[in-house]
């Protein structure tokens, strides 16, 4: 007689939610994904993804989807915020993708998200659906939807972001902490700034702001993020628009190609950086966390993406392997789902808190030009080699490896 098939309900159709209903599907589970929002729409702006959630996504035969889309950096350049000279360069493509057996991609969000929407196969996506509550059963979960709908699941993956309803019914802990940041964030047309070099991730580090960009779509857009110390006074939200002259009030008297990306500038998010302490617990019973809802991360090591695609490899090798590199840390008593659950989270609680911690004063952040201009040039080095060191961990890192999953089980391991 074959087993019934475990039922889960996954909360949210962001990337996180789609990279868990598509690992999910992939192990054989009955997968229904519940979003709010009424339709997929294309929301967000540039987004980075690092060697290690590339490598899952070539395994998942999407490399050729993601290299259509996506821009694999050539190159990191950091760049005077006053003369534009270029002050320090790391190379990347083949180099990078050798020391890290998998490409670096930046890519508009959007493309990210169509291209998991694509493979999801047997799961059902119900849109419209926003989750107001869940009760724990004898053996399964109710969830109630604010449409007075309701569902019945084996297990719940709340996959739903930075403020997760889900994440209430796991733990009280995680204050909010905002960093004294805002991003303003989006996009201009590549033939509008012809002069960059394409295929580059480019940094100009000020004395005060920092501004980043990176080639998206193609090639054909230029993904702008303007990091400017900010009271906090704008709204926590995804879809908040900024005003154009406040990123131009931010970069004025910068150079030349600053001035050139700021004229090309029509529409601008804002989106204030908060972040998360590390949680003390991801699941209760049947009940879990995944991406944002779990870690929400500041974005300087550019990895909300990836942790979150990683925690949705973890999550469906805990559910439906019943060994595990964990196993033997669990409390006696658990039934064979919530020690799942619990391995899941002793494997991805410790490694993605190291992620979120080193966020805080990482990646960009290190960069500075405090300094007088001629000096710069002689500093830059070392904090770039440095900023480079500093996510060599994370970017290196399989999560199938350390699940102790044969890496080509799946599928190429690279195929790129
Ligand atoms: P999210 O991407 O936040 O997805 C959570 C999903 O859950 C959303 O679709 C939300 O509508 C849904 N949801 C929330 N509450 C409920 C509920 N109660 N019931 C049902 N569904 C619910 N990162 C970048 O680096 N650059 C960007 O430009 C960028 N733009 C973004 C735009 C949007 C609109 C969002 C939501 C996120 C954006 N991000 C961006 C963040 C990035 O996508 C995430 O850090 C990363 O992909 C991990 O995402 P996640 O799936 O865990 O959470």
């Amino acid at each position: 007689m074959s087993k019934a098939r475990l039922r889960i309900a996954v909360i949210g159709a962001g990337i996180g939610g789609l990279a868990a209903a598509v690992a999910l599907s992939r192990a054989d589970c009955d997968v229904t994904v519940f979003e709010q929002a009424g339709g997929l729409r294309e929301v967000g702006a540039g987004l980075h993804l690092g060697s290690n959630g590339a490598r899952i996504l070539h395994r998942w035969g999407l490399g050729s989807r993601l290299n259509s889309v996506g821009v694999r950096a050539a190159a990191l350049e950091v760049r005077h915020w006053q003369n534009g000279r270029v002050l320090t360069q790391q190379t990347m493509g083949a180099t990078w993708e050798k020391r890290f057996g998998s490409p670096y991609y930046t890519v508009h969000r959007a493309d990210l998200h169509r291209i998991l929407a694509e493979q999801l196969g047997g799961a059902r996506l119900r849109l419209g659906s926003r989750l107001i509550g869940l009760n724990e059963e004898e053996d399964s979960v109710r969830l109630r939807f604010a449409d007075g709908d309701s569902a019945q699941a084996d297990v719940v993956v709340g996959a739903d972001g930075v403020n997760s309803v889900v994440r209430g019914n796991v733990t009280q802990s995680g204050a909010k902490v905002f960093s004294g940041n805002s991003a303003f964030r989006g996009l201009v047309p590549a033939d509008s700034i012809p002069d960059l070099p394409t295929k580059t991730l480019l940094i100009w580090p000020g004395p005060e702001a920092k501004l980043l960009l990176c080639p998206v779509s193609g090639g054909s857009a230029w993904a702008f993020v303007a990091v400017v110390p900010d009271s906090g006074r704008h709204p926590e939200s995804w879809s908040a628009t900024g005003r154009v002259e406040e990123v131009a009030a931010a970069l004025a008297g910068w150079n030349v190609d600053v001035d050139g990306i700021l004229g090309a500038i029509t529409e601008v998010g804002c989106w204030p950086l908060f972040d998360r302490e590390p949680l003390s617990r991801w699941s209760n019973g049947r009940v879990t966390l995944l991406g944002d809802a779990a870690h929400p991360m500041l974005p300087h090591h550019g990895q909300g993406a990836s942790q979150a695609i990683e925690d949705a490899v973890a999550l469906a090798h805990c559910l439906t392997r019943p060994e595990g590199p964990q196993q033997r840390d669990l409390p006696g008593d658990s039934s064979p789902l919530t020690e799942g659950l619990l391995r899941y989270e002793a494997l991805r609680r410790p490694h993605t808190a190291r992620v979120q911690l080193g966020s805080r004063d990482g990646g960009t952040m290190r960069l500075s030009t405090a300094s007088p201009p001629d000096s710069v040039a002689g500093q830059g080095q070392a904090p770039l080699g440095q900023m480079v060191e500093d996510v060599s961990w994370i970017q290196a890192y399989d999560v199938e490896e350390a699940l102790g999953k044969p890496v080509d089980a799946d599928g190429p391991a690279s195929g790129f």
